[in-house]
Formats: C-alpha cells, structure tokens, sequence
C-alpha cells in the first residue's frame, strides 16, 4: 500500500489535470461525459471497476471493468485503488495506476464517481476539479431515469430516493451545473475545463521552460 506517498501527493503538480465529475443517477452524467470526449481528444475517461452487472450494450473494459466482488475485493486489498464506495448496492473503483500514468505524461483524466470517492479524491489530490451535475427537477430525474430504461423499476427506485441525499453533498464541488438544456451544460463543462487547464499551477507544469526561460518562478 502506497498511502504514505499519497499523503503529499496534494502539493504534487502533474501536468495533466483531474476532473470528477459526481451526479445523482439519472442527472445526465454520461451523456454529458461522452460529448465532452468526444469533443476533446486531450482528456480521457477513467473505466472504473464495478461489481455491478453490465447493462445491456455494456461492454467489459469499457463503461466498466465488471468484477467479481471477491476480484474486487483482493485489488482493494494490493492498494491498487484510487479510491472506492458502495453505491446503490455494488462496489466501485477507480485505478490508481492508471491515472497517475496519464496525468505524468500530460493527459487530462476524468472521473465519473460518487461523492464519497470525490471526497477520499480531494484528499489525495488537492487539486483535482469537482464538477457537480444537477438535475432541473425531481420531475425530470425520474423522466430521464425511466427514459433510459436500463434499470429495473426497483433498481429506479432505489436510485430516486438516494438521490436526495447525493444531491445535499453538491456544496463540496468546486462548480455546479445544471442540466437543463443539454447542449448549454455541455458547453459550461467545456468552460470548467478549459479554465482549469489555464490556472497557473498547470501551466507551469505544463510550460516549464518557458516559464524558465521568462523569469518566472
Ligand atoms: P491524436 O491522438 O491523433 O489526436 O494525437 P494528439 O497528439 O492530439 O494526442 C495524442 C494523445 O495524447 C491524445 O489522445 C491525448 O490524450 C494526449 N495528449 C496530447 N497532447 C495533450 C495535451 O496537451 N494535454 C493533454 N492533457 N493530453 C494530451
Ligand atoms: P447518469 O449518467 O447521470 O446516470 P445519463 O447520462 O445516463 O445519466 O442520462 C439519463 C437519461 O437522461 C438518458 O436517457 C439521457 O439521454 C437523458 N438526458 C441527459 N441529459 C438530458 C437533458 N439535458 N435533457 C433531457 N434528457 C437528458
Ligand atoms: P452506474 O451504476 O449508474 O453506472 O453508477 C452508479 C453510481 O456509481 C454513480 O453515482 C457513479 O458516479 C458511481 N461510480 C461509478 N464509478 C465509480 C467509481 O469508480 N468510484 C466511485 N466512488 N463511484 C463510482
């Protein structure tokens, strides 16, 4: 277990950036993330590890890496996670190798976890740029769980009542949108990003020797 680097990696500068971005079910989270990637070539998405089973047209390795939760469990127990939670019932994870991988060699990573993950995030990395998605109602979360249909009505449920108490932890995000409109959402994401990618620290990573070469420290 590699808690002990961790612990100052907050003052670390990688020059890639992270971003998390937390929502209730339902809330326009994916839908939101895919547009963005397939917008910016520049920033890639963390596949997280789920004991969940793969909803139809899910694919291994891709939404998810899906495990077992004896699988799940033993990767927890080598450190090999960034951070994971219970949500709704399943376990969830992000890698923390990988991430750390991309974001030393320049990429920009975006998360897609729940608050708790965000919040065990922050801790590692001070850094890292949480984006709350908000729905524009109660009405239109339960529309838009219903209308994608995936979810078994129990499941949707399930989901709806959690979604009161995911929604109470929006104040810890640094930004908050809401997803009404959803190109209007789109482009407010694209702004968080492109304003993150232009804060100092991230440019001095980023343009060393030019900050070098100008006499900046
Ligand atoms: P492409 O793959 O043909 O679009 O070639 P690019 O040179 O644009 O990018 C290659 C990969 O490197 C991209 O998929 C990015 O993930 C990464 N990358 C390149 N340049 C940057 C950059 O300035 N910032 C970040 N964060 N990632 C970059
Ligand atoms: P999440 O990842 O937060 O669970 P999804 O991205 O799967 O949510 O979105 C849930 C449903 O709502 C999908 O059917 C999606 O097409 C729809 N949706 C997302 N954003 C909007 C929006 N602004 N207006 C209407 N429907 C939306
Ligand atoms: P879903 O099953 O709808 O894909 O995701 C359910 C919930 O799990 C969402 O709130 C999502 O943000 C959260 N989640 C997905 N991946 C991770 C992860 O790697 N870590 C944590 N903490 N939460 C995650």
């Amino acid at each position: 277990m590699s808690q002990g680097i961790h612990s100052s990696a907050a003052e670390m500068h990688y020059p890639g950036n992270l971003f998390m971005v937390v929502a209730p079910s339902g809330a326009g989270k994916s839908s939101l993330v895919n547009a963005l990637l397939a917008q910016d070539a520049h920033i890639r998405l963390s596949v997280s590890y789920t004991t969940r089973a793969p909803r139809p047209g899910e694919t291994d390795g891709v939404q998810y890496h899906f495990v077992s939760v004896d699988e799940f469990m033993a990767a927890r127990d080598r450190g090999e996670f960034l951070e994971w939670a219970e949500v709704h019932g399943n376990y969830y994870a992000t890698s923390r190798v990988w991430i750390e991988q991309q974001m030393a060699a320049g990429t920009d990573v975006l998360l897609e976890i729940d608050w708790q993950g965000a919040q065990q995030v922050h801790k590692q990395f001070a850094n890292a740029v949480e984006i709350f998605i908000l729905p524009p109602s109660l009405t239109a979360l339960e529309e838009r769980l219903k209308k994608r249909g995936q979810d078994a009505d129990n499941v949707i449920t399930r989901r709806l009542l959690a979604a009161g108490s995911e929604m109470a932890h929006a104040p810890e995000a640094d930004y908050v949108i809401i997803n009404e409109v959803f190109d209007t959402a789109l482009q407010q994401l694209r702004g968080v990003v492109e304003a993150t990618r232009l804060r100092v620290d991230s440019q001095r990573a980023r343009h060393t020797q030019l900050f070098s070469e100008l006499g900046i420290h």
